[in-house]
């Protein structure tokens, strides 16, 4: 591990204005950064600790919901208000990591979470996230984990987060702040497709903080759901994740919304699924058209292709849990 510089930011502002410098990152509950770069895969010059700022408030507000972004995951996880209305959002993060990281890690470094490739981890594999131009050794490489949507020949790593999953379902937006003023990033476009850059992850620039998430009002979100399939039953990743909401009005699908983990470069929205789905009756058939839909223009490695149908049945079933089915 390098040596490093730590200090304590008391304002936003002084966060802020000290992130803009080259090689120094933002710290909140470490439970990503600390391992890497234990690892020596990250090796900031300078941590600046932002846990002191006033950004950890969970507020029920008319429009929706909004939480700071130094709330931790377990106070987040248990508020009674978001288990009733947002279960999607306290189920995610129940099924996350293991308590003791829940109790520190922030909802903003959440969203920072990096990939859980084998390959960006050591040091010793070429890796064009973590090094760019390098080579990306999964894609020929043990790959069972790893991607079957977004993928590019770049890379194939899936995001981690289960909680971002949520978010993209239930259009949550990022506020961000710089020393321009505040921003609003949709969920959905906060995280990057690898593309070329698979280094570049997310859409804040250099100089930016998270300050909150809002996640809007909405009948639809009290019926959510989410679903995870994992190779143990506790603190672990996904291999698939199913983020679910369904509207269900005389037997017919009045609305929902689907969004995929553990199988994507990044939390991954199926809109045309939810199309296929809306109007449709609320049977299994209408449920597996919709998973079918949802898979379009996967891309399957040589050891990954079972995500492929497990999705679908991770879909299918928890539109069940939602609407019943006949
Ligand atoms: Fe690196 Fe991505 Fe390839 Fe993993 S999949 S080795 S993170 S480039």
């Amino acid at each position: 591990m390098n040596s490093f510089d730590y200090r304590r930011a008391s304002t936003a502002e002084e966060a802020i204005g000290a992130v803009a410098a080259n090689g120094t990152v933002l710290f909140a509950g470490g439970t990503t950064l600390l391992d890497l770069m234990k690892l020596n895969v990250l090796g900031p010059a300078r941590l600046v600790d932002v846990n002191a700022l006033p950004l950890a408030e969970i507020e029920i507000r008319d429009e929706g919901l909004r939480i700071g972004a130094l709330a931790r995951m377990s106070d987040v996880a248990v508020h009674p208000e978001v288990a009733r209305n947002y279960p999607v959002i306290a189920e995610a993060l129940l099924n996350s990591a293991s308590p003791q990281i829940r109790n520190m890690a922030s909802i903003g470094g959440n969203l920072m979470q990096r990939t859980r490739c084998n390959y960006y981890r050591d040091i010793a594999w070429p890796c064009n996230k973590r090094q760019p131009g390098s080579g990306c050794a999964a894609v020929d490489g043990e790959n069972r984990q790893h991607a079957v949507l977004g993928v590019s020949e770049s890379c194939i790593a899936t995001h981690p987060s289960d909680l971002a999953v949520a978010f993209v379902a239930l259009d949550a937006v990022v506020r961000v702040s710089s020393a321009k003023g505040e921003r609003v990033i949709p969920l959905c476009d906060f995280h990057l497709l690898p593309g070329r850059t698979p280094h570049l992850e997310t859409a804040l620039a250099a100089e930016e903080l998270i300050v909150a998430v809002d996640v809007p009002a909405s009948p639809i979100a009290a019926r959510s759901h989410y679903l995870k399939i994992r190779d143990r039953a506790s603190y672990e990743f996904a291999l698939v994740s199913v983020a679910a909401a369904l509207l269900v009005e005389s037997g017919t699908v009045h609305d929902c919304r689907l969004a995929l983990g553990g199988v994507a470069t990044k939390p991954w929205r199926v809109p045309a699924a939810e199309d296929a789905l809306r109007g449709q009756p609320a049977t299994r058939k209408s449920y597996e058209a919709a998973a079918e839909i949802a898979v379009l223009g996967a891309q399957p490695g040589e050891r990954n292709a079972f995500k492929v149908e497990l999705v679908k049945r991770a879909i299918v079933r928890a539109l069940t849990h939602l609407g019943g089915s006949s």
